[in-house]
């Protein structure tokens, strides 16, 4: 919120800005009772606005001073319910500036939806009514401002932390790893699989589903064989599908490119648009022997049919 909107309404009625003088000349072409009306006002608020030219500078930084005093005093009265809210106990010790931040952003972002300044009890039952937003926020900035978190921070955040794990789920992974908190890991992987990009196929390391599509595991780095890929996707049933769907002419192409695409939902030629807009992930699978054979005996029997 700018600190405009923290001026008293009476007082912005007064002013002379650009955007009110284009108004002005808008209403003048479009009305003469608008003309008369504004004049009238404009007689009325003359003292008003020549005061508010005259001290503008000085109000503009009396009025951000007093909306950071403003601030300050609602972080105070609301910090303590704030940390007990955000279930930030004592024994995270997670270091009062780091706190104080955090709520100080909370703070300022529901103060802003408010013309005037809120009161502690609003601020706190806003809060109460988005906390798992707030959770998702706490987190975030925790794994911006703490350097390694401990296992007690590393447990708060990974239980709290929901979609704003994924983007540091290698980070988390590692560190939990180190700490041998393997419930930790079981809680980061069921956020993973519920959060994160869906598509990709199981790692047989870590368990997350988290195999890229140049077959390395996003998580824990592990590197999987395109024969792994197959299996977990059912390949060799999708592929026996594929051949016996495609045109000649596309199969033709398949055999030329060497390799095929695959996902969860079947095995596309390697240019396919479709595969792309239907798919997320893709993986390709480059052909063996007997696929390419299977290939060619499909596009004799068809050259048999015409
Ligand atoms: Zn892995």
């Amino acid at each position: 919120m700018s600190w405009w909107s923290s001026i008293p309404r009476r007082q912005k009625t007064g002013g002379t800005s650009s955007a009110e003088q284009t108004a002005s000349r808008t209403k003048r072409s479009r009305s003469k009772e608008a003309v008369s009306k504004r004049n009238l006002q404009a007689k009325t608020t003359q003292v008003q606005v020549i005061s508010e030219k005259s001290s503008k500078r000085a109000s503009k930084r009396k009025t951000s001073r007093t909306r950071r005093l403003d601030v300050d005093k609602l972080v105070e009265e609301v910090y303590d319910s704030m940390c007990a809210l955000l279930s930030l106990t004592s024994d995270l010790n997670i270091p009062r500036e780091v706190s104080k931040q955090i709520i100080r952003e909370i703070v300022e972002m529901i103060a802003s939806e408010y013309s005037s300044r809120p009161s502690a009890d609003t601020i706190l039952k806003k809060a109460k009514r988005n906390l798992p937003a707030l959770f998702e926020h706490t987190v975030s900035r925790l794994l911006e401002l703490l350097k390694k978190p401990t296992p007690q921070q590393l447990e708060y955040i990974i239980l709290h932390g929901s979609k704003s794990l994924i983007p540091e789920v290698e980070k988390l992974y590692k560190l939990a790893m180190s700490y041998e908190r393997h419930d930790l890991i079981d809680q980061l992987k069921y956020t993973w699989n519920t959060h994160g990009p869906k598509g990709m196929v199981e790692c047989p390391k870590c368990g997350f589903n988290a195999i890229t599509p140049d077959n390395s595991c996003y998580v824990c780095g592990y590197v999987v064989t395109e024969e792994y890929i197959k299996k977990a996707l059912g390949f060799d049933e999708k592929f026996e599908l594929y051949v016996k769907t495609a045109s000649v002419a596309e199969l033709n192409e398949t055999l030329r490119y060497g390799y095929v695409l695959v996902s969860e939902k079947g095995v596309y030629y390697p240019r396919s648009q479709r595969a792309r807009t239907e798919n997320p992930i893709l993986y390709s699978i480059h052909l063996n022997r007997s696929e390419i054979s299977k290939i060619v005996e499909e596009i004799n029997s068809r050259d048999l049919q015409v």
